[in-house]
């Protein structure tokens, strides 16, 4: 490790926290590969398939609206209420607290593909066999190296604001509440215990699987493989098939093409549900100073890249 590599990273993770990420990242995904059999064997309910996908829309909207593109990059201003709503949703998606999200994600940006970026899939080479191990890198394995970023050096307005350091704090608490919703929602509509069961499976732990992969997917897969019609410093690229689960985050060359901008599918047909959401915050006066793409930035962002 170079000696200015070092001063992105802050303490270390803690033993016990390290175990709970080991778990968070296994068990939901052993819950994902149980299910195919399972629901063969037992069906699904159209509860549980209502509750998954409004539990997935939510706390997805909430990392890639909230944790992403307003706190991340400030694509936006809202209202305090909001501000935290956006905090404590994104945190029930499940991809670590708020404090070491954002600071992962600035770095990110300000390594992209080169030395010091957390989680690109091209610092092993590229043969083959690098970018096995790449892509492994930058969709999980990266999640599971205990140094973690300075959040003083990447994140210090988010560390001066008190109600972001308590939802960073209720990271663990919020976790047990995404996973304990769905399941009270489910026994309470269904009446029953096993309604409980199922929705705490399919809408709790599948759930969870599914939005991890989606979201990492974005740094692995969006790093490789696509289109690159803008100007990027990077591999980022814009990869359509995941456009609707990411909710436009796939758009992913734009995003680092114009890292502050609200829309990332900003091409015709370039479906961007978080985009959509944040047109509707505007509208309904709890966002503003929104930072919506004009036509001669797109314009000019494609002409540098050819
Ligand atoms: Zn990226
Ligand atoms: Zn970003």
């Amino acid at each position: 490790m170079v000696a200015g590599v070092k001063s992105l990273l802050g303490h270390k993770r803690p033993i016990p926290a390290h175990v709970a990420v080991y778990a968070f990242v296994i068990i939901p995904f052993l819950a994902l590969l149980a299910a195919v059999p399972f629901a063969w064997g037992w069906g699904l309910a159209w509860l549980d398939v209502v509750l998954a996908a409004t539990f997935y829309t939510v706390t997805c909207l909430g990392a890639t609206v909230g944790f992403h593109r307003y706190f991340t990059h400030g694509a936006f201003k809202a209202r305090r209420w909001l501000r935290i709503a956006l905090a404590v949703v994104g945190s029930m998606s499940v991809q670590g607290p708020i404090l070491h999200w954002v600071a992962d994600h600035r770095r990110h940006h300000a390594f992209s593909d080169k030395e010091g970026d957390p989680h690109s899939p091209w610092l092993f080479g590229t043969s083959p066999l690098a970018l096995v191990r790449g892509f492994w890198h930058a969709h999980l394995g990266w999640i599971l190296d205990r140094n973690l970023t300075n959040q003083e050096r990447f994140a210090p307005d988010m560390l001066a604001d008190r109600d972001m350091r308590i939802v960073h704090r209720l990271f663990g608490p919020l976790t047990i509440v995404t996973l304990a919703l769905p399941a009270v929602l489910g026994g309470l509509i269904s009446w029953s215990w096993w309604g409980a069961i199922t929705a705490f499976f399919w809408a709790g732990l599948v759930r969870v699987t599914a939005l991890h992969h989606i979201t990492w997917s974005v740094n692995s897969v969006c790093h490789m493989i696509g289109d690159r019609p803008f100007a990027a410093r990077d591999r980022s690229a814009n990869f359509w098939p995941l456009a609707i689960l990411s909710m436009g985050e796939s758009w992913h060359n734009l995003h680092h093409a114009d890292p502050t901008s609200a829309r990332h599918g900003v091409l015709p047909g370039q479906i961007d549900i978080s985009a959509r959401l944040i047109w509707l915050f505007e509208k309904a006066g709890w966002a503003w100073d929104v930072r919506w793409p004009t036509r001669e930035r797109v314009a000019r962002l494609r002409l540098q890249s050819a």
